[in-house]
């Protein structure tokens, strides 16, 4: 930000004439001369080294950035259910609040999903090339169905819940399969996906999508996650997962995130919401990397709300986060 702010500082400069635009030689100016030896111009903006478009460009891009529907939305979505970080799942079912950047690297995944839906939604596409007069008769259906949003399941707390709701990235009708783009940003993660599989996040990701469309009565037979690289030339690097669906790891997911909502709502009403934050602190943290962790204010790159008091959790809270698994056994 101070950047920005430096540079609309030497824009304002500019207008009320602290400084003389480069290109144009001092004796042509309007200025009196009074006989003086003529002085070397000030060269502060309109040269290369200071933009002054940028900040303002850069600003409407950070705007859409953070006015994104998956940046507001303070409802769980099936793409957070899945976590292996139960510090971090309990943080956003208590509805704490997140502080992030601007992130410009899951944003380019989310313009190049927008492109996909284009893509894939185009008649010649979904309806394999057959082309129409007009819109598509409406008892054809269509090969493929982008951004189809369907309720995975529900979140019932003590006071409250809501309905579960996620958007299938593509959605191959004839094959009952559904498919998540996951557009990669270094090569190492590839290689990682490759060796390991999917992480339980996006295979949990995906096992709730296809419980959202069974919901529907869509015979769903396949589970697809498509590792997209962004650091290669070609797709040779992708990296396709294509599993037979299997609703498992999605209901255990759907079971845990109710289980600790309940959990949450006991200790609140119990002992009150700061005793809950306690308890949320006190959670295990993932083992591998997670995106949230340093985003809460109990986060120690906070230090200003480490200071403060959290309660003393007593082990009848503590114990109950045996109950909580951070991670699914999977089978295969
Ligand atoms: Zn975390």
């Amino acid at each position: 930000m101070n950047g920005m702010n430096e540079a609309i500082l030497a824009v304002a400069q500019a207008q009320q004439g602290d400084a003389i635009p480069v290109d144009i030689p001092p004796m042509t100016q309007s200025a009196p001369f009074m006989g003086k030896p003529p002085v070397t111009p000030k060269t502060k903006i309109d040269t290369m080294e200071e933009p002054r478009l940028w900040p303002k460009i850069r600003g409407i891009i950070e705007a859409d950035i953070v006015n994104k529907p998956r940046n507001l939305q303070r409802e769980l979505g099936p793409s957070e259910l899945g976590t292996d970080c139960l510090h971090c799942l309990a943080a956003k079912l208590a509805g704490w609040e997140q502080s992030k950047q601007p992130a410009w690297l899951p944003y380019t995944g989310t313009c190049l999903h927008e492109h996909f839906e284009r893509l894939f939604s185009n008649p010649q596409v979904m309806y394999g090339g057959q082309v129409f007069d007009g819109p598509a008769p409406e008892e054809l259906k269509p090969l493929y169905c982008t951004e189809y949003t369907v309720t995975v399941g529900r979140l019932n707390g003590l006071t409250g819940g809501y309905d579960i709701k996620g958007s299938i990235d593509l959605w191959d009708v004839p094959e009952g399969a559904t498919i998540d783009w996951k557009y990669v940003n270094d090569n190492s993660t590839l290689k990682l996906a490759k060796a390991h599989g999917p992480s339980q996040t996006y295979r949990v990701q995906a096992s709730l999508y296809g419980i959202g469309l069974r919901n529907e009565g869509v015979d769903v037979r396949l589970s697809c996650i498509y590792f997209l690289p962004r650091n290669s030339q070609t797709l040779n690097d992708a990296y396709p997962w294509e599993r037979e669906f299997d609703e498992k790891p999605g209901m255990w997911a759907l079971s845990r995130a109710n289980l600790l909502a309940n959990l949450l709502d006991v200790i609140e009403l119990a002992d009150g919401p700061k005793m809950r934050d306690s308890w949320i602190r006190r959670l295990p943290h993932s083992t591998g990397h997670c995106f949230d962790c340093n985003t809460w204010p109990d986060s120690t790159t906070l230090p200003e709300f480490d200071e403060q008091a959290w309660p003393e959790v007593p082990d009848q809270w503590l114990q109950l986060m045996d109950l909580l698994e951070p991670e699914y056994q999977f089978t295969k």
